[in-house]
């Protein structure tokens, strides 16, 4: 889908309601503004690509919110050296963010439909993280562990163990967590047993669910 002067024009007002918002990390703000929202999103909501608000998709999912993703991004300091995996890629729009700001992003993916339909999209727009997996993101990825950062784009009851055991030492886990709303948290490992944990605002995300048959 073609990225026009009018989509680009309403990113640049996203980007300006972010900022007023309290996102100030320009490297997230940047990778908002070149990221073509409207490829995530199904084409009944178009006009909406650069609204500042959740969308369906499929598989009874969402789009995530552009503040929450600018939100959650810039809680992870990324940088471009950094491994990252994404629990929950859902329409892939959080993806396409991540790769902006990190070298390899490895995201996870439980619903099969929403998988296929987003590993096409990502070719398609020539985008392409490390690995695209479909699987139980509440394991994480054992076999490619460590990460500097993990970030997990549906709410969690409780933060997964394993989550926190694939990250590095001075890597941080980007978690909402909570059930019917979630409070964003952020752990950092500190050493091998210690993790800093820090909480922010209250969020509402779709449920993050373990193990579906
Ligand atoms: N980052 C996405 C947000 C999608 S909503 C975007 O911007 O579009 C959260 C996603 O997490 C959904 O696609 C849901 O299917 C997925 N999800 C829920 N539980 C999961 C799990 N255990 N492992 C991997 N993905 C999961």
């Amino acid at each position: 889908m073609n990225d026009t002067t009018k989509f680009q024009g309403l990113r640049r007002q996203l980007i300006k309601l972010l900022i007023s918002k309290g996102i100030k990390n320009e490297s997230v703000l940047n990778a908002i503004k070149e990221v073509p929202r409207h490829c995530f999103m199904d084409p009944s909501l178009l006009d909406f690509a650069y609204e500042d608000n959740a969308y369906p998709i499929a598989a009874d999912q969402t789009i995530s919110q552009p503040y929450t993703v600018a939100y959650q991004s810039q809680l992870l300091e990324l940088d471009l050296s950094h491994k990252v995996l994404e629990i929950g890629t859902g329409s892939g729009y959080q993806t396409a963010v991540l790769i902006k700001l990190a070298n390899q992003v490895y995201t996870i993916e439980r619903q099969l439909l929403l998988f296929k339909k987003t590993q096409r999209l990502f070719t398609e727009l020539g985008l392409r993280p490390k690995k695209h997996v479909f699987g139980d993101g509440y394991k994480g990825l054992p076999d490619q562990a460590p990460f500097d950062r993990i970030i997990v784009t549906a709410g969690a009851p409780e933060v997964p163990k394993p989550l926190l055991n694939q990250l590095v030492i001075g890597g941080k886990l980007v978690i909402p967590v909570g059930k019917k709303e979630q409070i964003m948290t952020r752990y950092t490992r500190i050493s091998d047993r210690n993790f800093n944990k820090e909480k922010f605002g209250l969020f509402r995300f779709v449920p993050l669910l373990e193990n579906k048959k």
